[in-house]
């Protein structure tokens, strides 16, 4: 009796995928074998995890994977005595994409050839690389679960995928054969060949990868070589083979501690974000080893979340074989390693700071968004918050400016470090709120991501200095400070003036109604007209507007307004107000103030009633420049 044949229909994202990497014009095909190996030391790893936790399974076979090339037939079959698959696993596996990310892979995928290699090995569709020099492929797999019958899966590549029950005897385990197309027979068709791409992409795996009968990796557990004997080569080919980024690390470190616990970490900082498209956030944690055996990928309580961009391994002698990891979470031993490996990556990055900020600046631009999160760690927050970098009002064009920079130049007398959230530079220039510090040549920090503002509010202090927001500087401790110069400043106001300019402000908030809380003389603007302040000075602007959004919240906030009695604006609207306190240009001009503070600070929703009263203003402006030149 044959057993039945059924033939299934490849899921959409799958037939995209098979047609970008068909048809692309990516030409480092051998990284197919890459994929199939590491699928195969994968399964051999959980195989011993089963083992491992099912002292009943005894097992007799030998974990290995073996590779071969079959001159007749023009097929090369990689072989491997893990943990199989069920029929069921089969379909699951391989013939849908089981990442959640995988559409959004194969609309990258086709944008981004160069990056191909990284990007299939990333997104688990490694196994549909095959197809890239095969279009027939045989599966043939024995899950270890007893009962379960061996299947043979296979495809052309195209469309769809055909299974069926093995009735012969076979171990469990999986092998893959493909049966080289044409024109990669002369790239592909040997041992000698395989050989070579096996040492150049598989060296570091840990079973042993056997073709033509010999072992061709060999290349020991690095991390656990004495450091003197490594090349800088070869801590590149581990961190390629760990991470499958194409670039090297720009750091690599290569730790090895007997107390408080004993082990040994290679970690590597890549020289980018290694989730390139922003949603792959799980997708970190250090490989735990214990005697060279490998027993969790990413484990995520090696090191703290903020330091998630660190690739790499850590192995240890302390902990037993056969732990199971769920009691690996709240392990003790698994806490000393952190706390240890956390403080040498800290050290690492101010070595990095001090010696090369060239290197510095490249770690910060690519991780400074995931570092930013460590200002929860009250460990080491006086290391965290040395390593920080900001743009400042005195930084050179992308200068990272750190809170030493800072306070090595702060005035004498001064104790804030003063900060402002800002759009970009150039709004920064433009800010009401900064013009003191401008005038006082004081230096703001300028930040721009939402984050820093959690970062300011809990690290609070730096040695002496007390980190201060801008918009709340306290104007006594400013005063002390020397002003510069202002040229054209105008004659201060007379007693009576200033009673006018108040009962201006009064009309004013009457004109303003509910939109502001109160119309009041600044005492510290000098070139911006007015500015716009919370009422009651506890949050700033940019925790304000994160409130907003988070309960979408669009309605614009009611502040205070406060003037400068010393801008010509506002000395033109006091001669105006004092002819005619009703006068249609102190309302217009009023809520014009208005609605440019607003614009400033990012409230506007609707400029449409703006641009209208900016057309009758100059309208008015207008005729009255006309006049004048006329009498001229
Ligand atoms: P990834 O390995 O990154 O998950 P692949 O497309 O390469 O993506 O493989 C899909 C899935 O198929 C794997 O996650 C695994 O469950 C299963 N698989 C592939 N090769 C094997 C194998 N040799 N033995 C057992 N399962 C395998």
């Amino acid at each position: 009796m044959t057993a039945q044949t059924e033939k299934f229909e490849f899921k959409a994202e799958v037939n995209q995928l098979l047609d970008i990497l068909v048809h692309s014009l990516y030409t480092n095909r051998e990284i197919f074998l890459r994929e199939l190996v590491s699928n195969a030391s994968d399964a051999l790893d959980k195989m011993r995890f089963a083992i491992n936790s099912d002292p009943e399974l005894n097992d007799e076979v030998e974990p290995e994977i073996f590779i071969a090339y079959d001159e007749e037939k023009k097929t090369i079959t990689v072989t491997d005595t893990g943990i199989g698959m069920t029929k069921e696993e089969v379909m699951a596996n391989i013939g849908t994409i089981a990442h959640s990310g995988s559409a959004e892979f194969v609309k990258q995928a086709a944008a981004s050839k160069e990056n191909l290699d990284t990007l299939i090995g990333r997104f688990g569709v490694g196994f549909y690389s095959i197809f890239m020099v095969s279009d027939h492929v045989v599966v043939r797999t024995k899950s270890y679960k007893k009962d379960e019958p061996a299947i043979q899966w296979v495809s052309d590549g195209k469309n769809a995928y055909e299974l069926t029950e093995i009735e012969a005897e076979m171990d469990h385990g999986t092998s893959v054969e493909i049966h080289l197309n044409e024109d990669m027979i002369s790239r592909f068709g040997s041992d000698d060949k395989l050989k070579d791409i096996v040492k150049r992409h598989s060296n570091f795996v840990s079973f042993p990868i056997m073709i033509g009968g010999e072992r061709v990796n060999t290349v020991p557990a690095l991390w656990r070589e004495p450091k003197f004997q490594i090349k800088q080569e070869q801590y590149e080919e581990f961190y390629k083979f760990l991470t499958w980024d194409v670039q090297p690390p720009i750091e690599t470190l290569h730790i090895s501690v007997d107390a408080p616990v004993q082990f040994n970490a290679l970690l590597f900082v890549p020289e980018k974000d290694l989730d390139i498209f922003g949603m792959d956030r799980d997708n970190w944690g250090l490989d735990l080893y214990v005697r060279r055996v490998l027993i969790e990928k990413q484990n995520k309580n090696l090191l703290p979340e903020y330091l998630s961009f660190m690739k790499g391994v850590v192995d240890t002698e302390d902990l037993p074989l056969n732990i199971s990891r769920e009691t690996l979470q709240d392990n003790l031993l698994i806490g000393k390693i952190s706390t240890t490996l956390t403080k040498q990556v800290l050290g690492q990055l101010e070595k990095i700071a001090k010696d090369d900020p060239e290197k510095y600046a490249k770690f910060w631009k690519a991780h400074a968004r995931i570092f930013k999160a460590g200002h929860m760690d009250f460990l080491n927050r006086e290391k965290f918050s040395g390593l920080l970098r900001f743009d400042s009002s005195k930084a050179e064009e992308k200068a990272l400016v750190s809170f030493e920079d800072y306070t090595s130049r702060a005035k004498e007398e001064q104790k804030e470090i003063y900060y402002a959230f800002v759009a970009s530079r150039e709004a920064a220039n433009l800010n009401p709120h900064l013009e003191i510090f401008r005038r006082k040549d004081i230096e703001v920090l300028y930040l721009y991501d939402p984050i820093d503002e959690f970062v300011m509010e809990s690290i609070r202090e730096v040695g002496d200095f007390t980190l201060v927001a801008a918009e709340y500087a306290d104007l006594e401790k400013l005063d002390k400070f020397e002003s510069s110069k202002k040229e054209d400043s105008p004659a201060p106001l007379s007693e009576e003036q200033e009673k006018d300019m108040a009962a201006l402000a009064s009309k004013m908030k009457e004109i303003l109604g509910e939109q502001v809380a109160e119309v009041k003389i600044s005492e510290r603007l000098s070139d911006s007209p007015c500015r716009l302040v919370n009422p009651d000075g506890h949050m700033t602007s940019t925790m304000e507007k994160l409130m907003k959004a988070m309960n979408k919240d669009n309605t614009i906030p009611t502040k205070t307004m406060e003037i400068n009695a010393d801008h010509p604006l506002l000395r033109s609207m006091l001669e105006i107000f004092k002819v005619n306190a009703d006068d249609e240009f102190i309302a217009l001009s009023s809520r014009q103030l208005l609605e440019s503070a607003l614009l400033l600070e990012g409230y506007l929703n609707d400029p449409h009633a703006l641009v209208g009263r900016i057309q009758s203003l100059l309208t008015k402006a207008g005729g009255w420049y006309a006049e004048l030149e006329k009498k001229g």
